[in-house]
């Protein structure tokens, strides 16, 4: 390898291309070859190049992983970890179990209470129900909450689980405030990051010790890659995770570790787009009749504005990410009426692509939680949410005129 680029030096947008990233010393090649070999031939037993098998080694996924690891400001090199502590997974989820390996058999888990649904029923339905896990959900935008529900944890180990903003409702919680909480009580604290990505927010650099991803979402970027990340910088972390990521087993392929390297290069640039164009909408959103009430962390409307342009941040400017949450005047047949009749916004799970995408939580994404916790959190018939995508604005809101006009 011929080149290479020192992140700390660069900014953002060019970290995007160039973070963790080396020229092929053969060929000069910009982009790394998809090394599809399962395993690779060694010249004695036990004697090889540092490749054995491909679940534990593969340069395709090492150069993604160094990517995240750069996106996410490790800060860490070869001389610790070759994938720079970043890790890639089969899909977020493949990477959310892999974090709880790191809690031991009698462990807690303070979570959020507004999780992505799948999130949810990873820690109720399969962990708390066949393995033990004692998981506690709690509102973490107030840190004392975090610290009431940490006085169980004991001797053993804890991990507080935070999403910041929160799938569907987009609540935001203040992750530095939270890691001083944990952090008294001897307890992790893991990120989910999918809705600001590391454009607008670095868990590492408030504190957090893990940062997750559903790689589906705004790394890949094209609706064309289910995949998933953990980010640590804190040596024996990383030892571990990667660790566990060669025992669980759960990796991402090289095809998909290419395409995921691949949506990372725009990410800036689409997150831009995705940042004005959801705030152009959200101020248009307002002030339409049908619509009860608009959620987005940029706007100033925003329960916890002040902690989500403090903590979420593109070019130095408070940025609230594509996602917004709108409540329609009306129920279920009002939702559906609206949802029906948009066509440029496609009315699908995921989000985070360029393409906008628009869904019913509380029927699609969300129905795996509880009836009884959605209707706590505010998840009822009315609620709509967007995934704003890199469309022209104009365009979308005309669109969404169509579907509001037809309630
Ligand atoms: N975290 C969040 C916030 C999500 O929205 C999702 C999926 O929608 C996941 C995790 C799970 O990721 P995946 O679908 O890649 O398993």
């Amino acid at each position: 390898m011929e080149k290479d680029v020192h992140d700390k030096d660069i900014h953002f947008d060019s970290k995007c291309i160039h973070g963790g990233q080396e020229q092929c010393a053969v060929t000069g090649a910009v982009m790394p070859a998809i090394y599809t070999s399962s395993t690779y031939g060694q010249e004695s037993p036990g004697v090889h190049r540092g490749f054995e098998y491909s679940r534990s080694h593969n340069l395709t996924r090492y150069s993604f992983e160094r990517a995240l690891a750069s996106l996410e400001g490790t800060g860490l090199d070869e001389s610790v970890d070759a994938s720079h502590g970043g890790f890639a997974f089969g899909s977020g989820l493949a990477a959310i179990g892999t974090a709880l390996e790191l809690l031991d058999r009698d462990g807690l888990l303070i979570a959020g209470d507004d999780l992505y649904g799948g999130t949810n029923r990873l820690f109720s339905q399969v962990r708390e129900r066949t393995q033990g896990l004692r998981v506690r959900y709690v509102d973490t935008t107030n840190p004392e909450n975090v610290a009431e529900a940490l006085a169980e944890k004991g001797d053993s180990s804890a991990m507080v689980w935070i999403e910041t903003p929160t799938n569907p409702t987009l609540k935001v919680t203040d992750i530095a405030a939270v890691a001083a909480v944990a952090h008294d009580h001897g307890a992790m604290v893991a990120v989910d990051n999918t809705f600001a990505t590391p454009a607008l927010q670095r868990p590492l650099e408030h504190g957090a010790d893990i940062v997750m991803h559903s790689i589906t979402k705004y790394l890949g970027g094209h609706s064309d890659v289910v995949g998933g990340a953990l980010i640590a910088k804190d040596p024996a972390l990383v030892e571990r995770i990667r660790f566990l990521q060669n025992s669980v087993g759960s990796i991402l392929g090289p095809f998909d570790a290419y395409l995921g390297l691949r949506g990372v290069k725009t990410l800036a640039i689409r997150m831009q787009r995705h940042c004005e164009s959801a705030m152009k909408i959200t101020t248009w959103l307002e002030s339409h009749p049908r619509v009860q009430r608009v959620v987005y962390p940029g706007h100033p409307s925003h329960p916890q504005y002040e902690v989500a342009s403090r903590q979420m941040r593109f070019d130095g400017r408070p940025a609230g990410g594509g996602m917004i949450t709108m409540y329609l005047e009306g129920g279920l047949e009002e939702s559906r009426r609206m949802l029906e009749n948009v066509s440029m916004f496609t009315l699908a799970e995921s989000l985070g692509g360029v393409e906008s995408l628009i869904e019913h939580p509380a029927i699609m994404t969300h129905a795996s939680v509880p009836v009884e916790q959605r209707r706590l959190l505010g998840i009822s018939d009315g609620l709509v949410r967007l995934s704003v995508g890199i469309e022209h604005p104009d365009d979308l809101i005309a669109d969404l005129e169509r579907g509001l006009d037809a309630i």
